[in-house]
């Protein structure tokens, strides 16, 4: 028996098969998983398209039980925090932030207006440019923050009038489906169903012919592979992919007060956030100074089991993972790299890895080109400002980025040209709910978040009120209109 149930339809929905979900900090099966058969997905399908109809209709009802959703979240941290720490591994405090953050997602979405603009109004016609829903939607997430980036989902998608499915990843399954039944009541059946299951039941989804639009959030690999299911059916597609962000250090920086914050944004999760920083390049008369900033914060922050109060990084989420990241340092090693600290797996149970800064290596070495996603950070020297910014753009990879120095000027000038869809300037991994967040080449289609991200959950529509008595009009290019 699973220990969790899915919900479709506004019913709770338990299956046949199940799998397990391992805790990282011991690295230990702690609870069971439902798996979802292909005709309990068709199932689900079917009540999403069948609840579009009326919810695209009444925009105050979605507005109302968005705020109902955040006040849903608001009230079940305390339920919902130690789940999330079970199964991804952050400690409390980070759970709770992270269910806080959905619920003002929810929020910010319920309040977004969402005018439709009048391009003509005349003696001829009136014509307006509104947005309309797309229908049902395939929304699919990483491991990594599995509630808020369900919720960059959920919201939008809902306030725009449409219906969804969503599946969490296998790693992180939990905190999602324990909301769907928190939130079985707030919204009507069928508007908004939560699946869970292994990869397949992903590319189950974006091959089903009922939704129109795949959001997707997770890994460069995976994201080509949606693209590809969702051509044939010319499905809608939103993809949030994998980034190697550049944090760029000019020379009239302050080397102490850089490698604090340079820290935070790189080991935020345990470096485990697509637009942490992943790279960083210092001049090299601040080099030294900068790595042996990074290092002592790496040697001084507390790793441990998320549910022990001072527990600042958890563990790596899962083994793969945990596999990949003992690989690329060791390989940034082998290679003549210097671990100012870290540089190992530590001696314990679960995927613990030591916060490791690596110094003395290049581009061309696999942690500096590949997305590690975890906590290991090299620091790389240059000499050249603009080869820097050249080698900062020289990947397939286009998150975000962050230039920091005292001149803001200056560094606001050097952001510029990095070649990303977030560019900081003396900080990073600024997000909110207004600002549309999305990557440049490999690392990404579309952008989620703002008024952009809800018009991805749309499709124009212009309306066209002619005010002529026989219906006809000939506008000013000769046109019948
Ligand atoms: P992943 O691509 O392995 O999995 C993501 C989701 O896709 C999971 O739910 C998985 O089950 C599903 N999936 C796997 N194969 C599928 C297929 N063929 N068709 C459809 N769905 C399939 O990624 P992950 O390891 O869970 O997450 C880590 C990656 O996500 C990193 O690269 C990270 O940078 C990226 N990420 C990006 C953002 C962003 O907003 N840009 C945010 C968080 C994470």
């Amino acid at each position: 028996m699973s220990d969790f149930v899915m919900s479709i339809a506004g019913e709770a929905v338990p299956t046949e098969g199940t799998f397990g979900v391992r805790n990282p900090a011991t690295g230990e099966v702690f609870a069971q998983a439902p798996e979802c058969s292909r005709e309990q997905l068709n199932a689900a399908f079917d009540a999403a398209a069948k609840a579009a109809r009326d919810w695209k209709l009444d925009e105050a009802l979605r507005r109302a039980t968005l705020l109902k959703a955040a006040g849903v979240l608001l009230a079940s941290g305390g339920e919902l925090a130690p789940i999330l720490t079970g199964e991804q591994g952050k400690p409390l405090g980070d759970a709770g932030i992270e269910v806080f953050a959905s619920a003002i997602w929810c929020q910010y979405f319920a309040n977004l207006e969402t005018p439709t603009q009048i391009i003509q109004d005349n003696d001829e016609a009136l014509v307006e440019v509104a947005r309309r829903p797309l229908g049902v939607v395939a929304a699919i997430t990483p491991w990594n923050f599995p509630l808020l980036l369900s919720f960059w989902k959920i919201a939008p998608a809902l306030l725009a009038g449409n219906t969804l499915v969503l599946k969490p990843s296998p790693f992180t399954p939990l905190t999602t489906l324990k909301v769907g039944e928190l939130l079985r009541d707030v919204f009507p059946p069928g508007v908004v169903n939560i699946v869970s299951g292994g990869d397949e039941l992903g590319a189950w989804m974006t091959t089903h012919p009922v939704p129109r639009k795949i959001s997707f959030t997770g890994s460069i690999e995976t994201g080509k592979k949606v693209a590809m299911s969702a051509a044939p059916d010319l499905k809608r597609v939103t993809l949030e992919l994998g980034g190697n962000d550049p944090a760029i250090v000019l020379d009239d920086a302050d080397p102490a007060i850089v490698a604090t914050a340079i820290f935070a944004g790189a080991f935020n999760n345990n470096g485990q956030v697509c637009s942490a920083i992943k790279r960083v390049y210092v001049p090299e008369a601040l080099y030294d100074d900068v790595v042996e900033g990074l290092a002592a914060h790496a040697k001084a922050i507390k790793v441990g089991d998320g549910t022990e109060p001072d527990s600042k990084l958890g563990p790596i989420n899962n083994e793969p993972q945990f596999e990949r990241v003992k690989e690329l340092v060791a390989d940034a090693l082998s290679h003549g790299a210097r671990a100012a600290s870290g540089g190992q797996a530590m001696d314990r149970p679960g995927y613990f890895f030591e916060p490791t800064i690596l110094a003395g290596l290049s581009d061309g070495t696999r942690i500096v080109d590949e997305e590690q996603f975890g906590p290991a950070l090299p620091v790389i020297s240059y000499r050249d400002l603009g080869d820097a910014i050249d080698r900062a753009n020289a990947t397939h990879f286009g998150l975000s980025g962050s230039v920091w120095g005292a001149d803001t000027e200056r560094a606001a000038a050097v952001a510029a040209q990095l070649e990303c869809g977030t560019a900081w300037v003396n900080t990073h991994l600024a997000l909110s709910p207004e600002q549309p967040f999305g990557g440049f080449k490999w690392s990404g289609i579309g952008v989620e978040n703002g008024p952009w991200g809800l018009a991805e959950f749309t499709e124009f529509q212009v309306v066209h009120r002619s005010k002529a008595a026989n219906g006809l009009n000939m506008n000013t290019a000769g046109l019948v209109s």
